[in-house]
């Protein structure tokens, strides 16, 4: 189907929303993880309520990648292809970039994200594969987070310096220009050129940091920066600020230039805060977009009792007034969805009674995956006591990251260890559409990050919105979100400290004494919690609110 091109309102553009991965629409391979799928959140309640931001990023014409997982868990990666014409026009504008001397075109695709009201947006997407351009340029937008540091960089020159010109050219008069990671940051190099003025252009930038893992903070060695950017962009006076030790650090040029800084969860703001003292950095909370999350026996159970809640999500609150059956119907339809699709695609023989985790995100190793397979034997006499237990993974490992692929295959060995009384799948190539089942049809959402890794996490704020609890470490969002036995369960103590075995053991014993119980024989309890869930965390992590922060807080002064 193609798209319709409705008349777009470019010169009222307020905030250009910069990010190298944007989730927005499930047949579009153009995101990776959380990342991509917030700032696709984040646009979504954009269009809804008619804010006018437009979205920047790449195109990737192979994708990020699917996932082939083997018997034994080995990953291998597959190159995705699709059609973007299909769900974007081509806008006739061109601009280019020079890198390493080369002149690189760059064209724009438009995706109209039509919000729930009718209001449309823009989302652009830059694509360098042009019959104009050499070899190696009209590679450029093929691969979200492929290849090596020169193609990393090439990339974040024609995302952040071609962004600003693609803007420009399309008629657009940006006032904020919000970089969603500091992948994006050389925009402000652009700026520069314009505006000569460091003070006015910090006015002008909006700066999200996302991780507190120092491999996710973009780091290219200063000669290969000067090489492929050049001394127009990359004068003597802007490397004084950005490089550091012979490097050009991404996050560092993102707080140089911006004035409004800001973490995405309290804990992570006050994390930042010690990882780039001298810098003021605040913190807003994530969220994600409670429509989009919502699965249908739910939105139908909300639509019922609160019309109006598509629109108003604060009123989620007000589910705390609709019956416990009602709830428990609705989970139940979404389970066997679940538990259908994981004997389908996994070949699993789970059922419908039984408890089911769900585990699925990306499959980096300080998410710790594999620590629910701590003490199998445990497992084991817990399940033959209390009840039985499922648990369903998903989750990519960065092809380079092979201690990432290890973990997956760690999970796929514990599997085998298993009698009947706990069963374990693997879903291969997890995605949004299998993000929307999985999250939805468990009973119980678990994540076991080593702190403070996990900066905000989000899937358990999208579980949350289908009555599904949070079982999980005291980091990121869930230190907000987190009442204990109200809104789910906390795993071990709440100290800075990781110790992989204390945490098990504290996970171990709420399943056994806390949680199962509920589960087998306090259902009445139980769907309490679920409610609560829904209630008290629906209505506050959703990205409605979290935009409507970033525009009182950061987009307008
Ligand atoms: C929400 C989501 C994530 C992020 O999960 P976290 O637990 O926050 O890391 C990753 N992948 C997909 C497909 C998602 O929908």
């Amino acid at each position: 189907m193609k798209p319709e091109c409705p008349p777009m309102d470019y010169p009222s553009m307020h905030v250009a929303y910069f990010s190298m991965e944007i989730g927005i629409n499930a047949d579009m391979p153009t995101y990776s993880g959380g990342l991509g799928i917030l700032a696709g959140d984040m646009l979504r309640s954009a269009s809804d309520l008619k804010l006018p931001v437009i979205g920047v990023s790449l195109l990737y014409r192979k994708g990020y990648f699917r996932q082939v997982l083997d018997d034994h868990g080995n990953q291998s990666e597959a190159e995705v292809f699709w059609d973007p014409a299909k769900h974007m026009i081509p806008l006739p504008n061109r601009i280019s970039v020079e890198i390493e001397g080369r002149e690189v075109f760059v064209q724009a695709w438009l995706y109209p994200q039509k919000g729930i009201t009718g209001h449309v947006n823009p989302i652009i997407f830059l694509d360098t594969g042009l019959p104009e351009n050499h070899e190696y340029a009209r590679t450029i937008t093929d691969h979200l987070y492929g290849n090596d540091q020169k193609y990393r960089l090439c990339q974040e020159i024609v995302l952040g310096i071609g962004g600003v010109r693609m803007l420009e050219s399309i008629g657009c008069d940006i006032k904020k220009f919000h970089m969603n990671e500091g992948h994006s940051a050389l925009l402000a190099l652009e700026l520069n050129q314009k505006i000569q003025d460091k003070s006015q252009i910090r006015k002008k930038c909006v700066f999200t940091t996302h991780t507190p893992v120092a491999s996710g903070h973009d780091e290219f060695d200063a000669e290969l920066a000067n090489k492929l950017i050049g001394s127009a962009l990359l004068t003597p006076h802007v490397k004084k600020d950005i490089i550091k030790d012979k490097k050009m650090n991404m996050t560092r040029v993102g707080l140089c230039y911006s004035k409004f800084v800001n973490g995405v969860a309290k804990r992570h703001g006050e994390v930042s805060r010690e990882m780039f003292p001298g810098f003021h950095i605040e913190s807003i909370t994530n969220g994600v977009h409670s429509g989009y999350w919502t699965a249908e026996p739910f939105k139908e159970l909300f639509t019922r009792y609160v019309p109006s809640w598509v629109t108003d999500v604060y009123s989620l609150r007000y589910m705390l007034g609709i019956p416990k059956k009602e709830i428990w119907k609705a989970h139940k339809v979404c389970k066997k969805i679940l538990i259908d699709y994981v004997n389908k695609s996994c070949g699993a023989s789970m059922d419908c009674e039984s408890f089911t985790i769900g585990f699925a995100r990306r499959a980096a190793t300080y998410k710790r995956g594999d620590m629910f397979f701590k003490d199998i034997e445990r497992l084991k006499r817990i399940a033959k006591k209390v009840g039985k237990i499922q648990i369903i993974y998903g989750g990519k490992a960065h092809p380079k990251d092979q201690a990432g692929k290890d973990m997956i295959k760690r999970i796929f060995g514990a599997m085998k260890n298993f009698g009947d009384s706990v069963k374990v799948c693997y879903v291969e190539n997890y995605d949004i559409n299998i993000a929307k089942i999985l999250l939805s049809g468990s009973d119980i959402w678990l994540n076991t990050p080593t702190r403070p890794k996990e900066a905000s996490g989000t899937s358990g704020m999208k579980a949350a919105h289908n009555g599904v609890p949070h079982f999980s470490i005291l980091d990121g969002w869930w230190i907000e979100g987190h009442i204990e036995d109200k809104t789910g369960w906390s795993i071990g103590p709440k100290t800075e400290e990781n110790n992989t075995d204390a945490d098990a053991e504290d996970m171990y014993d709420k399943l056994e004494y806390v949680i199962l119980p509920k589960f087998y024989k306090h259902s009445d309890e139980w769907v309490d919690v679920m409610r609560n869930a829904i209630a008290i965390n629906g209505s506050f992590f959703n990205s409605h609110r979290m935009i409507q922060q970033y525009v009182s807080n950061a987009y307008f002064d």
